[in-house]
Order: structure tokens, then sequence, then C-alpha cells
């Protein structure tokens, strides 16, 4: 055995050499299309606070009104004492936009999914998740103790396969869970739903779909993918968080009442954390209203937007973006972070994408828009990765 630190210091050693050492950067601005740095001011190309939501005057007040009257801290769980009426009328929002029964709200999107995939599967069951699921999402599933299989990135002929697989391999009160995104994280695109739904109903499983980049951007309302599909009655269990597009922080769950009733008395990471602060549920709740107002003229904004950068960066492809999640696929470890340190020194900031968010050797610069981009900031950006790769094209 070696002392603790001895052993780390080799760790971070290997994770260096490997080119997968992270490191923490302040920022000393509020969280926008601008962010300071260590007295620079840089584009930023990489926050999921895709609305401009984060730093709005009216989301702001929404958390300080919510602190004001209810304070700093909820003291407790909400099954002890924390259950806050701000708490209720953030979820009672929240099902009303997602156009479901019930919402229940957790401290993060990560506490969410671990917390509510444990609830609903368990040894017996089987989980399926697309290959490219939110590291959330997987060790939710991990935790679960069903069954573990995974799909090639949305591809209905190998869900099928496993299906039929699983079809035999569950006993007769087993079930089957499907999980997927309705837009994936670190490559933008989306997930089949109408098909997804259709082959799930034929197999008699439920459906997952992890709404994190697509709420406030998708729907005529704006509540996401599956509301633009039409869907809403045809996924079982819609998850999200409200620490993206809404500008807040948290998770939550949105579907049906009895969903949300089991959940409460079951779900580990709602029952044994302390009950999310008002200033977040405060903020969430504002973000949900001023969507109501403001919301379609935003996501036009950020839409034209991120046509315009899809143009620049892959003016061969015709077709309009799926998201606002535009990577630039780089490939080597080395060469992602070179890329992302040449932007950080041209004003941008720009994270290299690296292993274990995405896989080995498919490192990349994820590019997100969002509102208050202006077109020079595309242009700045434009230019940058041209000087660094004489061609940014791929
Ligand atoms: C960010 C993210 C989460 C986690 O949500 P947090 O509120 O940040 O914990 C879950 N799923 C996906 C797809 C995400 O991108």
């Amino acid at each position: 055995m070696k002392p603790l630190a001895q052993e780390l210091i080799a760790r971070l050693e290997q994770l260096r050499k490997d080119n997968l050492y992270r490191q923490l950067r302040t920022v000393d601005s509020a969280q926008g299309p601008r962010i300071g740095m260590n007295g620079r001011e840089l584009v930023n190309f990489s926050s999921n606070d895709y609305l401009g939501l984060a730093n709005h005057e009216a989301v702001k007040e929404g958390a300080l009104q919510a602190i004001r009257d209810f304070g700093a801290g909820t003291g407790a769980s909400r099954l002890i004492c924390g259950s806050q009426q701000i708490h209720h009328l953030l979820e009672e929002r929240l099902a009303e936009f997602k156009g479901v029964e019930a919402a229940l709200v957790f401290s993060t999107g990560y506490a969410t999914a671990l917390g509510t995939i444990p609830c609903l599967v368990g040894s017996g069951d089987v989980v399926i998740v697309d290959r490219l699921v939110h590291a959330s999402l997987l060790d939710g599933a991990r935790l679960s103790g069903a069954k573990l299989r995974v799909f090639d990135h949305n591809d209905l002929d190998d869900l099928e396969s496993i299906l039929r697989w699983a079809e035999k391999t569950v006993d007769s009160d087993g079930n089957v869970l499907v999980i997927t995104e309705s837009v994936f994280s670190m490559d933008g695109d989306q997930a089949p739903l109408h098909e997804l739904v259709a082959l799930k109903e034929r197999f008699g499983a439920w459906l997952m779909v992890d709404e994190a980049h697509s709420v406030g951007l998708f729907g005529r309302r704006g509540s996401g993918l599956i509301e633009e599909l039409g869907l809403v009655d045809r996924v079982e269990i819609q998850m999200g968080t409200l620490g993206k597009a809404l500008g807040a922080a948290g998770g939550y769950i949105a579907g049906s009442r009895v969903m949300v009733d089991y959940l409460i008395n079951r779900a580990r990471s709602f029952i044994f954390s302390t009950a999310p602060n008002p200033a977040s549920s405060g903020a969430a709740s504002a973000a949900l209203k001023l969507l109501e107002t403001e919301g379609a003229s935003r996501r036009q904004t950020v839409w034209m937007l991120a046509k315009t950068l899809h143009r620049i960066l892959s003016p061969s492809v015709t077709t309009n973006p799926a998201s606002l999640i535009l990577p630039f696929h780089v490939g080597e470890e080395v060469q992602a972070l070179a890329l992302a340190k040449s932007l950080f020194e041209n004003g941008l900031m720009v994270p290299a994408i690296r292993y274990p968010t995405v896989p080995k050797r498919q490192a990349r610069l994820r590019i997100t828009v969002t509102h208050g981009h202006t077109l020079e900031d595309l242009q700045t950006l434009e230019s940058a990765l041209r000087l660094f790769s004489g061609d940014p094209i791929h």
C-alpha cells in the first residue's frame, strides 16, 4: 500500500501524459455570451445558457424574491419540512409547461437520473440506453441493478434486436425501460423519437427521454422536442434540467401523477437530500413565466445564429442545424487541446471536450450558440478556426 497522496500524484501524472488532465478556470463575471477571465473578456461559446436567462433581470428577481420569502436554505428534505410553496409552484408550472399531469423537482439533473432510474427498474428488469446518453443516465441505469444493454447510437435495428432479446429474458413481472435524449449533449444531433416511440410501444417497453438540451428551444411553447413532435402522451418519463436554457439550477421529472407520487416515496436522491434552495426554484419559476412572453422571440434569435454558424462550419451541408450544439470534430486529444488554447488566445472560450465525456480519440470542440451572440462573434470564431487549421471546413 502507498500513501494516498503518492498514489493520486501518480494517477494525475498519467492523466497529464494522456492529455486528459482537467483544471478549473475561474470566471469572474456572470454567465453570458461574454465572460471575464483573469481580467480579460472572452466570447463564450461553451455555455448551455441557450436563451440568455441565467443573468436575465426577471430570472434574477425570481431568485431574489424567493430568498426574501423563503430564505437562503430549506433546512431539510422535502419530506421532512423542506417542501416550500416555491417548489410546489415550480412543479405546477413545469407540469403545465410540459403538458403533463405532474412534475417533481430534484437538486440537479444528475440527481434526477440517479434517483429516478433505480426507482423504476431493478433486478429482474432490463434497461436499454443509447450509446451516447449522458453520464447521469448511464450511472442511474447501472445503479438500478437491472440488466443493462447499450444500443448503437440512434440505431433502431440494434434497439429492436435488443428489445427482442429482452422480451425473452425478462420473466412475466419484469419490465423493460429504454432511455435516450431528444438532443444529444456532445454531438448535438436528435434521436428519431417518432420511430423510437413506435418501437417501444410494439414491445410494451417504457421510454425515458432526457430533454436537457431541447427544453426552451423546440415546440410551440418551447417545452422541447417531445412537444414539437406531438409525442407528449406517448413518452412515459420526461426528464430535464433547470440549469441550461432555463438559466437556474435543478432537475425534474415530468409525467403522470402516479409516477410522481411513486418517486416521492422511493427515489433516494429525492428523499435523502435537502430540498432545492429557494433561489434556484424561484429563478426557474420566473424563467418559465418569462418564456411565455419572450420565449418565441428568443428562440427565433438563437436559431438564426445557429443557422449562420452552421453554414460557416459546414458549408456543404444544406440542412438546418439539429440543435444549438455544433461540434467541431478534431480527434486526437492533444490537437483538441491545442486548438482550444489557440482560440483562447484569440479571445474565445471553447473548451476541448475529451474522454470520458466523449470516447477516446474523438475529442472535439463543443461550440454552443447562445442568445446574445452577435454576427461579429460568429465571424471572430470563424477567423480563429481558419487561422488554426488553414481551413476550418471539414
Ligand atoms: C447537463 C445534463 C444533465 C445533468 O443536469 P444537471 O442539472 O447539470 O445536473 C443530464 N442530462 C444531460 C443530457 C445533460 O446534458
